[in-house]
Parts: C-alpha cells; sequence; structure tokens
C-alpha cells in the first residue's frame, strides 16, 4: 500500500506532534493508469500518423495529383504536422512525469546550449526580432541535458510565437543572490492577471486559435514546468497586458557549476 503522512505539530506550545496517514493507494494507482494511458496511446498514434504523412506528402508532390487537389492536401499535411508536435510533446511529458531517478545528471554547458537555441531562434523569428543576450559564460549547471534544453527552447520559441513582429527578446543566464538565473522577457503585448496562475496547465492557451496558427501545442508550459520541478527550480512568470512578460527560472544555488571547476580536474590529469 502507499501511504500519505501528514505530521503537524499540534496541543499547548505546539509541542505534540499530530500523525495523519492516508491510504492513497487507489489514487496513485489510478494516477499511473492514467499515466500509462498517455504514453501508449500517444506511442500507438505515433506510426499511422507517419504513414498518413508519408503518403500525403507523396500525393501533394505527385503530379499526376490534379490542381485542385493540391490545397487541401497541403492543409491537411499541417494538421498532421500539429498532431505530431502534440503527439512528441505528449510523450515528453509523460517521460517527465515517470519520475525516472536514472535519469542522467550531469554538468549542463548553459552558455553552449543556449548559443544553439538562438541560433535556432534567429530562423524561427526570420529577421522578425531584436535578441539581446546577457549570459555569463563561466557560469554551468548540474542536471539533465535534454530537459534543460528544452524548457530553455520553449521558453525562448514562445517569446518569439507569442509577440509580434519587431518585438524585443532579451535573453539572460547569470547568478543572482547565488542562485542560478534563467530569464526570458520581452515587449510584447503580455498577458492579463488572470491567465498567469494558469498558463502551465496543459493546453492551456489564453488565445487558442492564435496559439494553433503560430504552431503551439499548448504544452510547452505544461514541460518547462516538470522539467524545472525535477531541477528543484521555480518558474516565475511577471507580465503586464500591454507591456511585455517575462519567465524567469530559479535554480538552487548547489546547482550552479563554475566552469573554473569542471576544467580543472582534467588539466591537472594531463600535468
Ligand atoms: P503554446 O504551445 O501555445 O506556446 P505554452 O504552454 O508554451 O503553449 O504557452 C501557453 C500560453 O501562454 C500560450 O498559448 C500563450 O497564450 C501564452 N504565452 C506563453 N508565452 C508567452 C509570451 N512570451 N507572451 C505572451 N503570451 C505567452
Amino acid at each position: 500500500i502507499t501511504l500519505s503522512l501528514r505530521i503537524t505539530p499540534f496541543g499547548e506550545r505546539k509541542r505534540q506532534r499530530l500523525v495523519v496517514a492516508r491510504d492513497v493507494t487507489k489514487i496513485y494507482h489510478l494516477d499511473m493508469i492514467r499515466r500509462d494511458f498517455v504514453a501508449n496511446a500517444s506511442h500507438e498514434l505515433r506510426t499511422p500518423l507517419t504513414v498518413i504523412s508519408g503518403f500525403l506528402e507523396n500525393l501533394a508532390d505527385s503530379p499526376a495529383t490534379p490542381h485542385g487537389h493540391r490545397r487541401p492536401l497541403q492543409l491537411m499535411r499541417n494538421q498532421t504536422e500539429r498532431m505530431r508536435s502534440i503527439i512528441e510533446d505528449l510523450l515528453t511529458l509523460s517521460r517527465l512525469e515517470m519520475d525516472d531517478q536514472s535519469r542522467a545528471v550531469e554538468p549542463v554547458d548553459v552558455p553552449d546550449e543556449l548559443h544553439l537555441i538562438l541560433n535556432e531562434a534567429q530562423a524561427l523569428s526570420g529577421g522578425g526580432h531584436t535578441f539581446e543576450e546577457s549570459i555569463d559564460q563561466d557560469l554551468l549547471l548540474m542536471g539533465n541535458q535534454l530537459e534543460l534544453r528544452s524548457a530553455f527552447s520553449n521558453l525562448i520559441f514562445n517569446a518569439i510565437k507569442h509577440t509580434p513582429t519587431g518585438s524585443r527578446v532579451r535573453i539572460g543566464w547569470r547568478q543572482d543572490q547565488g542562485e542560478p538565473l534563467f530569464s526570458v522577457e520581452d515587449d510584447g503585448e503580455g498577458i492579463a492577471a488572470e491567465h498567469i496562475p494558469r498558463l502551465s496547465e496543459r493546453f492551456y492557451r489564453v488565445d487558442t486559435a492564435r496559439s494553433r496558427a503560430s504552431g503551439g501545442t499548448g504544452l510547452g508550459l505544461a514541460i518547462v514546468n516538470h522539467v524545472l520541478n525535477r531541477h528543484g527550480a521555480r518558474l516565475i512568470i511577471a507580465s503586464e497586458e500591454g507591456s511585455g512578460s517575462s519567465f524567469s527560472c530559479r535554480f538552487p544555488a548547489e546547482s550552479a557549476l563554475p566552469r573554473a571547476r569542471l576544467v580543472a580536474p582534467a588539466a591537472a590529469g594531463f600535468s
């Protein structure tokens, strides 16, 4: 059985302890069934979707396809591409939920990762945004590289997807009061206060039609939230309608790794 324990100080001057144990076996199993279902369903949908998308591509490119069929075929291809993104994001979320203790935790060269993501971001923006960087080149982080890349790129790509052309995007990576802090700020349209607490729920979007049009799945911030939880970090969202948004990830101080500490043992090994 699985128990949930709660220990509360009580009584005179709170010197006694009240222990309440609740049998959560059923809830735990139901949650496991839900997680497995989402993972299996996504996995099962992957193959048929690959086949459909392959044939659509052949048909769209074939000279035998009547001209009038080209546009519907193109729309069908766009929609299969959207379904593929949703399935990939659902699978990423399932993997993150599995609480895999054996996942690699290693020194992650965050400045290097950000450099790669920024190249992709520039391609995604197509010159429509101005980027400013303030990146501490000597600050690395203990964590999982793929998960962190996914979280940082989601936040940076959001600042492009959800802001109008001509917006400015500022990316920061530094130590703030001893804690590693990653931040993405934009001067886009911002987000109304009532949406902010719900943004990292699955499929929650401020403007569903616009998010879909920009290729969004509505799962990006849910992925970011999971990754940060696994790193003991917090997502802080600040935004005001009309004056842009800021998304920051604050990591625990002990996960910071100065670059000098990483290269020192290897250098010592050579001498
Ligand atoms: P999506 O796939 O739609 O980007 P996310 O989970 O990443 O899904 O984000 C959820 C919603 O949060 C988005 O649909 C958008 O409405 C809002 N959002 C996220 N980032 C920004 C931003 N930088 N500026 C304005 N709105 C944003």
